[in-house]
């Protein structure tokens, strides 16, 4: 049974967003790194919980905003969720001080998590330094070299195809491999970059292995409180841009070198690779960045209409954004 004054943990750090006439808020719990999604009613009924406000105080006030009655039963579920996720003030001072933070390992033989390092103060001071990224200019003449260069690579296909046999060779494939890893970097650093441009940190970034299968992540949750939902599809978008221009440069590097050349065959390799992980990584049914596009466009197209008699509160807060959001390359669901 909950207690009669509850009070919310007061470092949590709260998101109001709306979208097609809906308000929600998304709050994240720092300690933890986890992201949670209220609905009006909900993240109203935890804004009261100061610790001094009795639950009699809390069902009236309820009452007076939203103009039905919400039951004392389901105001008590709806607490006791809130402390399972330990997002009140504990009473008990060894939970606390319990470090909640994960290891640098997690995971289990499927899904192996190894934290490299924190990366926030080095994305912020790229981010500094690298604004013009993220100017009009570079985007439209960026966008114009990708459709250059998908001009060459459609006029250039049998070339292409023909010098694509010589790439994957057995003594060049550590050399294939190494440049892979660049591109990859790439692409993560970017979802990192953007997501520090609009004001997120990023304090995750390391190794993965999924189904026995190396890829590379970098933690980019933060995007979740982005009001703006421009600024959270810029953060999944960024990464498969960032391959698309590595993707074009590699086109014209292939155009103006002579084959068989170091710089021609680290180009086909990118151009080989860069194309298909695109594809996989846009897939909204593996949950890649295309998962997280889709789940950012969709949400602002469902409505959950208010309940007309009584108001229900599920027991536990809608978790859609609960997940952390992992930029991941070459992966599948984490079990
Ligand atoms: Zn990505």
């Amino acid at each position: 049974m909950p207690q009669e004054s509850q009070k919310l943990r007061e470092e949590l750090v709260v998101s109001r967003q709306s979208s097609a006439g809906t308000t929600s808020f998304v709050l994240k719990d720092p300690a933890s790194g986890r992201f949670f999604r209220f609905r009006e009613l909900e993240y109203f009924i935890a804004e009261q919980l100061d610790g001094a406000a009795s639950l009699d105080l809390v069902q009236r006030r309820v009452q007076e905003r939203f103009g039905n009655p919400l039951s004392r039963e389901n105001l008590e579920q709806f607490l006791k969720r809130l402390g399972a996720l330990g997002l009140l003030e504990s009473h008990d001072p060894e939970a606390r001080h319990a470090p909640r933070r994960r290891g640098r390992f997690a995971g289990s033989l499927l899904y192996l998590q190894l934290k490299a390092f924190d990366p926030d103060r080095l994305f912020g001071s790229l981010a500094g330094r690298m604004r013009f990224l993220f100017s009009p200019a570079f985007l439209v003449s960026s966008g114009a070299l990708i459709l250059l260069a998908a001009f060459i690579a459609a006029a250039n296909g049998p070339a292409i195809a023909r010098d694509f046999s010589r790439v994957f060779q057995l003594h060049t494939l550590v050399f294939a491999w190494l440049t892979v890893f660049v591109v990859i970097t790439v692409h993560e650093f970017s979802h990192g970059l953007t997501c520090k441009h609009f004001g997120g940190s990023v304090h995750d970034l390391g190794f993965l292995l999924l189904y026995l299968q190396p890829a590379f992540y970098c933690n980019v949750s933060d995007a979740w409180l982005f009001p703006e939902r421009s600024k959270r599809l810029g953060v999944t978008l960024a990464g498969a841009y960032s391959e698309l221009l590595v993707w074009a440069l590699a086109i014209l590097v292939w155009r103006v070198t002579d084959p068989g050349t170091a710089l021609s065959y680290i180009a086909l390799v990118v151009v080989a690779t860069s194309g298909i992980r695109t594809l996989f990584n846009l897939n909204p049914l593996i949950k890649l960045d295309g998962y997280y596009l889709l789940s950012d466009v969709e949400r602002c197209r469902s409505n959950s209409q208010p309940e007309k008699k009584g108001l229900r509160l599920p027991a536990r807060p809608d978790s859609a954004a609960a997940g952390s959001r992992r930029s991941r390359i070459f992966g599948g669901d984490p079990p």
